[in-house]
Formats: structure tokens, sequence, C-alpha cells
């Protein structure tokens, strides 16, 4: 028998964008400092949370649907069902989804995110977006790289400063995609409701947390040389829907699917 693994530390001194989001979803995940970052924030805060996990939901069905079995997905978050393998896996049952997080929060609670379909396969790895070659690495073991991948970055690189080279960590792993891999996005816009937007930055950045927002020429660069499928780079209840759409809200996230040529 192994002994089980240790359990991860959770720092519950500081702020974490985890779990700020958990508790914008209503999750119970949190802490007292987490809440008092997440009371801050503009009401549309939650809005914009709900609508970003509904667009996951939306484009993993649609992925699904187009027969896409293998998922790389990095800054997955707590658990939260449906998760991402429980969506695909309805459609494709033997998928294989690969998620990774940062946070040791997430790792504690990835049990739930291990629970795969008999068919198919789910593996969780702690790293970080800022190391793609690590991740990378890690999924070759998991994933075929001969045959197209889904890779979700969803409400993540509004993590990543500009110092930290988003642009190139983005780059790094779609290249590292065969033809016909598709890249699922969503970030945060600061140009949709700037008052709103400057309102969360600053929140953020007195938890201690770094929140960089960018406008729509901003995000529409993380998609360069790839190919944005219908209806290209829009905020999140105007993405595709089954049914006929309902009048959009009024969102402050950016979506995109792309195509890897
Ligand atoms: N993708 C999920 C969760 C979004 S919350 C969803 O959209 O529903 C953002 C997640 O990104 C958090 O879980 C946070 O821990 C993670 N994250 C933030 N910075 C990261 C980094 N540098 N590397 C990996 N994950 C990161």
């Amino acid at each position: 028998m192994t002994a089980p693994a240790p359990k991860p530390r959770i720092d519950t001194s500081k702020a974490h964008p985890a779990r700020v989001y958990d508790w914008l979803l209503g999750g119970k995940d949190n802490y007292p400092v987490d809440q008092a970052v997440a009371e801050k924030l503009p009401s549309e805060a939650k809005d914009a949370a709900r609508q970003n996990r509904a667009f996951m939901h939306r484009a993993s069905a649609w992925l699904a649907a187009q027969g896409v079995d293998q998922y790389l997905d990095i800054g997955t978050g707590i658990p939260t069902e449906p998760n991402l393998h429980q969506i695909v896996q309805r459609t494709v049952p033997a998928a294989r989804v690969v998620y990774t997080d940062n946070d040791p929060i997430v790792l504690r609670h990835a049990q739930a995110l291990l629970v795969s379909s008999p068919e198919g396969t789910t593996d969780y790895i702690q790293a970080d977006v800022r190391d793609p070659a690590a991740i990378l690495e890690h999924a070759r073991r998991v994933l075929d790289f001969e045959r197209p991948i889904a890779l979700s970055l969803i409400a993540l690189m509004h993590f990543v400063p500009d110092d930290a080279d988003p642009y190139g960590i983005v780059s790094t792993l779609v290249g590292a995609l065969p033809s016909g891999s598709l890249l699922v996005m969503t970030h945060g816009a600061s140009d949709v409701f700037p008052d709103v937007a400057d309102q969360a930055t600053d929140e953020y950045t007195k938890g201690g947390m770094v929140l960089r927002f960018r406008n729509r020429d901003e995000v529409a660069r993380f998609f360069d040389g790839l190919d944005l499928v219908e209806p290209g780079l829009v905020t999140g209840p105007e993405w595709f829907h089954d049914e006929p759409a309902p009048r959009p809200e009024p969102s402050a996230v950016y979506v995109g699917v792309a195509r890897v040529r």
C-alpha cells in the first residue's frame, strides 16, 4: 500500500484567485481573506464569473460535438460541477482530459476531477502556466500530440502580467499542438465596462493579487496566426448558443475559439 500523498498546504493569510472565483460562483471553498476581496468587487463580477462558466459549458459541448477527444485545461479552478470532462465525456466517453492549476487548493480537491468515465482518462498536475514546458512534458504522457487537442485557458491569462510574457507563453503552448487543434480562451475585458474593470483591478491589487484585464486588441493578439471560429472574438453571452441566444447580457469577458492551422 502506498502512503497517502501529503495534504497540500493552504495559505489562508492572503487571497487567492481560485478561491475568490469560487466565492463569485457561490462555492464554499474560500476563506475570510478571499471573501473580504470578493465582497468589495463590483456587483458585475458575479455575472462575469457565471457568464464565463456558462461559456465554458457551451464551448466544451461544442468541441465534443466536433469529435474532439483530447483536452488540456490550464487554470482549471476549484472543481465545480459540471467540470469540463463531465461535459465532453457525455458525448465522447473516451475523451482524455489533463487538468492543471498552480493553486494547492485545486490539488486538494482534484479527486473530483479524476472521476473519469470508464472509457476515458482524466489527469491532474499542479503546475504554473508560466512554465509551459513542464506542462507540455506532463501532458505528452497522457495525450497524443500527433492528433488534435483542445487547449483551454479559461479566465487564466488575465492573471499573467505583461512582464511574465503572456503572449510567449500562449504561443509556446499553441506551437506544441498539431494542426486541427483548438485554442479556447476567455479573458477579462478592460474596455467593455472600463470603470468596473478598474474597480476590480484595484480590489485584486489591494488583496495582493495580480489582475491584468486587456482590451479587445490585446486579447485578439493571443489568437494571432490562428483561425477564429464563428462568431469570432465576442463577449461571453454572444458566443454560439444551441438554442436561439437570449438577448445578450452585458458582459465583461471576451471569449474565443480558434483552430490551429
Ligand atoms: N478555468 C476555470 C477557473 C478560472 S479561475 C473557469 O473558468 O471556470 C482562474 C484559475 O487560474 C484559478 O484556479 C487560479 O488558481 C488559476 N491560475 C492563476 N494563475 C495561474 C498560473 N500562473 N498558473 C496556473 N494556474 C493559474
